[in-house]
């Protein structure tokens, strides 16, 4: 069984995207930026944003936060946003989730800028990845993508079983294996029978939130599976995916941790990359 090493893959995408700050800065003298507002004091967001902000610095990424109380209103937020869209020296916006419940996630998705839209969730990148176009692609599914590439280079014609169907991470899932030609099922919580639609995937990618949903009689032999979960239980961290039973049948298998978080990261530091180009 081949072990994805998320960290590993996370670091050599991060070196070859410092090389490429330092060739964009060369050519524009300028950088990319990327900045995230941070709204509350929710302890896991306050550590996604500071890993974000580290990662961004190592590469050489100009990183920025703005941190807001809890109580603040929403037009304050979308003023802001406003006001980053039209900044040059912005290239990428990213709002941490979850927000307050007084303040309009839609409302405030929609209010980034498409091409400085490095979390890929505003409308108008869903519909261009769904219809083929270039478009911003959500850092974790992309993060997933990558990875399986490194296993198996084409994907034409893999049954894929995708697990989860949430905009974060099922739906863009869909679309990019769709996109190299895989014949896609979709699963969900009223899916019938998952046990029996995951036997037929030689592919795998379970975004659930449920501790070790996926057991080892579930999966294809040779498959390769990777765990998006990210389960806190009284045993530490886990995955979706029973680890120790999946890895004696799968081809391929992230862990957790280790796996596809890096790689969330790496991805987003490539998107905010990708959205400077299209702004220069
Ligand atoms: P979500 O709650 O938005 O969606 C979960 C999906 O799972 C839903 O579509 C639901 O229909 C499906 N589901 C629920 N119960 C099911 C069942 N019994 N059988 C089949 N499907 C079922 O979750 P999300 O935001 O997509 O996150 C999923 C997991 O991925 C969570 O553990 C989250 O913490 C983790 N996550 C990890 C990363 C990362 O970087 N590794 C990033 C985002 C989310």
């Amino acid at each position: 069984m081949i072990l994805i090493d998320g960290k590993k893959v996370a670091a050599e995408l991060r070196e070859e995207l410092k090389k490429e700050v330092l060739n964009l800065k060369a050519k524009h003298n300028k950088i990319p930026g990327l900045t995230v507002i941070l709204i509350g004091d929710m302890a896991p967001s306050q550590i996604y944003v500071r890993m974000k902000e580290k990662a961004a610095n190592e590469v050489g990424l100009k990183s920025e936060v703005i941190k807001y109380p809890s109580e603040v209103e929403e037009k304050t937020v979308l003023e802001k946003i406003n006001e980053l869209n039209k900044d040059s020296s912005v290239s990428g916006i990213l709002v941490q989730l979850p927000l307050p419940e007084h303040i309009n996630k839609q409302k405030v998705i929609e209010s980034i800028a498409p091409k400085k839209d490095v979390d890929g969730f505003h409308p108008m990148n869903v519909g261009n990845l769904s219809s083929g176009y270039d478009s911003s692609i959500p850092c974790t599914p992309l993060g997933c993508y990558l990875l399986i590439k490194t296993i198996e280079p084409n994907l034409s014609g893999k049954k894929a079983i995708i697990i989860g169907r949430s905009n974060l991470n099922g739906k863009p899932m869909t679309q990019l294996l769709l996109r190299e030609n895989c014949t896609v099922t979709v699963t969900h919580s009223k899916t019938k029978d998952l046990k029996a639609e995951c036997l037929k995937g030689d592919i795998i990618v379970a975004a659930v939130g449920i501790p070790q949903l996926v057991r080892g009689d579930w999966i294809k032999k040779d498959a390769i599976v990777i765990d998006v979960g990210i389960n806190k239980t009284d045993k530490g961290i886990v995955g979706d995916v029973a680890f120790e039973e999946v890895s004696k049948v799968a081809k391929a298998l992230t862990p957790v941790p280790g796996g596809v978080g890096p790689m969330t990261i790496a991805c987003l530091l490539k998107n905010t990359i990708e959205c400077f180009k299209k702004s220069n």
